[in-house]
């Protein structure tokens, strides 16, 4: 010990925080028992380690690790039902740097109460299950992107589908699918649905659908531009291709074509006339389809809805898509917040749209769906009952809380709501009264 003190200068280099990201984080989970609520942890690059643990509200502790990336699942039990589940992620020092919550929710078991107990049909025909309270009955559709979604569609009770998104078939890949890819997915989905009804719609890409290998040029205004039917028609090799695919599905089921985008009467008149090339095509090869193919219209813009009286006259059905109508017709991009408030089906505007539309399809005896969120919304349910909607698409999980919500109403219940709707002025008057009635 000599007594010399020696001070060393200590210099501390400042590590920037790179932000620890927690995704793939269900906001709040619900699901059935057994099913399992998932946090996936990402953390990189400061060199820093983290730790993670997950817990529930009653501080029993899952799982700790040290993380650059993790998954943990917890399931759903009786006894976590409500239960909050917190992520926590902490610094190598125990400083708690992120926490994530969920609460998790058994999902109701919905029970059927407003079922007919036996539905007497002739051989050959399908037996409705969908009926109103007053006994008027409705075709209950389901959304779909694959043929996957399809047999998802039947286990849920589906009727039929409604909507097919074809995009997905050309999304997450290199180059277009083939003539006969295209023939396989439609095929199986048709065979899934045993001769339920199955509405193909032709591909919608463009707006907010992008298929990076097609080249598509950046656009000031893609909602307005070059998308859906108008790229079809201008490109007709690939749009006849897809026609022809969906054909050769029709001799396995009762398949049928739905145009996106219509805005004007030549649009689907030149559609059906490429269907009618590609219908020629097919009997010059001797390849079966059916004849008598159904081509509808997604009436999805203002514009269709405007001239709905005249595009009846030449469509064999409509369905209205209410996710693009309501953008459309309010002028209003749902992803942009300062205008997000405009976004709804409830606007007068929108609504009178909606009931146009149905009506001029019934004058011209088509029938008119919704393949549109709206069609599943229980406020929506007995205007478009009213109105004179035959079909309601939905995603799969919404079937049966649809079904039930229509056998709640007889049609002159669901008359006088309509009426008082119809004759309100704003989207908050309408939506307060629909939320006191429901
Ligand atoms: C719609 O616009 O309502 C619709 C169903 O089509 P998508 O959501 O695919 O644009
Ligand atoms: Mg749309």
């Amino acid at each position: 010990n000599t007594g010399f003190i020696c001070e060393y200068d200590t210099e501390i280099t400042a590590v920037p925080a790179t932000p620890l990201q927690i995704t793939s984080q269900p906001v709040n989970y619900t699901g059935a028992v057994g099913s399992k609520a998932t946090f996936t942890v990402a953390a990189s690059g400061d060199g820093l380690t983290y730790q993670w643990y997950v817990k529930t509200a009653n501080a029993s502790k899952f799982s700790k690790s040290s993380i650059t990336k993790a998954t943990y699942s917890v399931e759903l039990t009786a006894a976590r039902n409500g239960n909050q589940l917190y992520c926590i992620v902490t610094d190598a020092y125990g400083n708690t740097v992120q926490t994530n919550t969920v609460t998790m929710t058994i999902a109701s078991q919905l029970k059927i109460t407003e079922q007919p107990k036996n539905v007497s049909v002739n051989t050959g025909e399908i037996a409705k299950f969908t009926v109103s309270a007053s006994g008027e009955e409705y075709e209950l559709c389901c959304n779909i992107g694959t043929p996957k979604d399809a047999v998802k569609a039947m286990e849920k009770d589906g009727e039929g589908v409604g909507l097919f998104r074809t995009e997905f078939l050309f999304m997450d890949r290199t180059s277009l699918p083939t003539e006969d890819e295209q023939f396989e997915a439609y095929k199986t989905a048709a065979v899934v649905l045993k001769g339920k009804p199955l509405i193909i719609r032709t591909l919608d890409i463009g707006g907010d659908k992008e298929i990076p290998y097609l080249g598509l040029e950046k656009e000031e205004n893609p909602f307005m531009g070059f998308r859906a039917i108008r790229y079809c028609l201008k490109n007709r090799d690939m749009f006849k291709s897809q026609i022809k695919a969906i054909l050769r599905a029709s001799a396995f089921g009762d398949v049928r074509i739905m145009f996106p985008l219509i805005t004007a009467v030549e649009e689907l008149r030149a559609g059906k006339a490429l269907v009618e090339e590609a219908k020629s095509d097919l009997r010059s090869s001797g390849i079966e389809f059916n004849e008598n193919i159904p081509v509808g219209v997604m009436t999805e813009t203002s514009a269709s809805g405007v001239i709905a009286d005249l595009l009846a006259k030449e469509a064999d059905f409509f369905s209205i898509g209410t996710n693009d109508l309501t953008g459309y017709t309010m002028a209003c991009d749902r992803g942009n917040s300062d205008v997000g408030y405009l976004y709804s089906p409830f606007q007068p505007s929108v609504l009178r749209l909606i009931k146009s539309i149905i009506e001029n399809g019934v004058r011209a005896g088509i029938p008119v769906g919704m393949c549109g969120e709206a069609a599943a919304n229980p406020m929506m349910i007995p205007l478009l009952m009213s109105f004179g909607l035959t079909e309601f698409s939905v995603s799969a999980v919404s079937v049966l809380k649809v079904r039930k919500n229509i056998a709640k109403w007889t049609k002159a219940e669901a008359d006088e709501v309509a009426e008082k709707v119809m004759s309100m002025a704003t989207e908050k008057e309408i939506t307060e009264y629909l939320a006191t009635v429901i």
